[in-house]
């Protein structure tokens, strides 16, 4: 909930502590650069400095392979990688650092629940039901599990302005559905999607249920424990953490009821020739070296969010994304996607009359500003809503509403420019 009690953000002084803000780019012989403005959040965000550091501190002075060595430097690094765990544990209010495990990122941790549940315990008949808001990685795993189980997946509709039809849930979620995936938050949309609703009704009809929480981990407070929800996968690279790190929580009863998902070392208590017993949790789900130096530095990421504070982030966000609507509204021409700003986040996709996403995009970098053009790993949602491409321009703490104007005044220029050639 937003109120005007949370601080706000000291949003130069935030700039400050991201070396590659101060980038200018397109420079020439005779032409100065242009400052880089980055609105392309909600594909990958960038990194502060302490971020930056505990990167390099890990390889210059604790770097060994974890839960291996009987040696000093090994027992370092194995502290720091459980300490970060445990740091993201307290960020989502997981009970037990057990639930908490370090994946490649969201599209392995859906990969993980959608190979390792599905497949021992979906069968023919069952039904998977996702949404049409869904990003690919939240869709792909399931048709795959359901080709190798025989299970059937539904796609709960949408309604024209961007949100998921409720009125229309009863009749998707039934008996048969086993399981129900779906974002927090939509990657096009920027829709926040009822989650306390959603994971009542789906729990009352026996469905367990996902939530693909890249786009909302990063941008708002969670507490997965008041939430309910029985997993939840998200991404370091989206909240100021390195690329290659990502987390599934999941509940401990239903972990320990899973069978691994990858095999190797590290997940097993004892092999014989003749098989294996895995290890207990959360080592039984991280099979082989995991991305050491990354899961450290997402601990540092979420120490610098926690310094901000996520409402404090929050409502930085939502201010933006009024303002980019008041702006894109200005330009003219501009058909926006999704809910009006009261029910989302910083994430505005849009269309600009007769110019075609990826050229907005290009002319946008012509002059710094670095937005997403095409499908946004979300063709279902595109075909529903009859768009074949959009342009996205999507916030973060470092963001500033002059960086907003500067997109709105692009956009213009963007407009001449094709008015003049058509
Ligand atoms: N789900 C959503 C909603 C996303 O926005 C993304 C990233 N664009 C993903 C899943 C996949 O995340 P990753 O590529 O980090 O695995």
């Amino acid at each position: 909930m937003l109120t005007d009690k949370v601080a706000s953000l000291d949003v130069e002084r935030i700039r400050a502590d991201f070396p590659i803000l101060a980038s200018t780019l397109h420079a020439a012989d005779d032409r100065p650069g242009v400052p880089l403005v980055y609105l392309d959040n909600a594909a990958s965000t960038q990194r502060p400095r302490q971020v930056i550091q505990s990167i390099v501190d890990t390889y210059e002075k604790h770097y060994a392979n974890v839960h291996r060595g009987i040696h000093w430097l090994s027992d370092q690094s194995t502290d720091l990688y459980e300490e970060s765990r445990n740091k993201v544990r307290a960020f989502v209010n997981a009970d037990d650092s057990g639930e908490v495990l370090f994946t490649r990122g969201t599209t392995e941790s859906i990969n993980l629940v959608a190979r390792s549940w599905c497949d021992a315990n979906l069968r023919a008949g069952d039904e998977i039901l996702l949404t049409e808001m869904e990003h690919h990685s939240n869709i792909v795993p399931w048709q795959q599990a359901a080709e190798r189980t025989g299970a059937v997946v539904r796609f709960l509709p949408i309604t024209d302005d961007g949100r998921l039809d409720l009125d229309v849930l009863d009749q998707f979620l039934t008996e048969r559905t086993r399981v129900f995936a779906v974002a927090a938050i939509s990657n096009v949309l920027g829709t926040i999607n009822p989650l306390e609703t959603l994971i009542a009704r789906a729990h009352a009809a026996g469905a367990l249920v996902l939530v693909d929480a890249a786009q909302s981990v990063p941008h708002q407070p969670t507490d997965v424990s008041a939430l309910g929800a029985d997993f939840v996968a998200f991404s370091g690279h989206k909240m100021l953490g390195p690329s290659g790190v990502g987390v599934l929580y999941a509940r401990r009863d239903l972990l320990d009821a899973m069978p691994p998902f990858l095999g190797g070392g590290s997940m097993i208590r004892k092999v014989t020739t003749s098989g294996f017993e895995p290890a207990d949790l959360p080592s039984k789900f991280e099979a082989g070296t995991p991305p050491i130096v990354s899961a450290i530095a997402l601990g540092a990421a979420i120490d610098y969010l926690q310094g901000q504070g996520m409402e404090a982030i929050q409502q930085h966000e939502h201010r933006l994304c009024v303002l980019a609507h008041e702006v894109l509204d200005s330009v003219g021409g501009v058909q926006r996607l999704g809910p009006s700003p009261g029910d989302k986040c910083g994430i505005v996709s849009f269309k600009l009359d007769r110019v075609h996403a990826h050229d907005v995009a290009q002319i946008l970098d012509r002059q710094g500003i670095a937005v997403r053009a095409g499908h946004h790993c979300a063709m279902p949602l595109h075909k529903r809503l009859r768009v074949a491409a959009s342009t996205r321009a999507s916030f973060y703490l470092y963001n500033t509403p002059h960086e907003v104007e500067q997109l709105g005044r692009a956009l213009e220029a963007a407009k001449s420019i094709f008015r003049r050639k058509s």
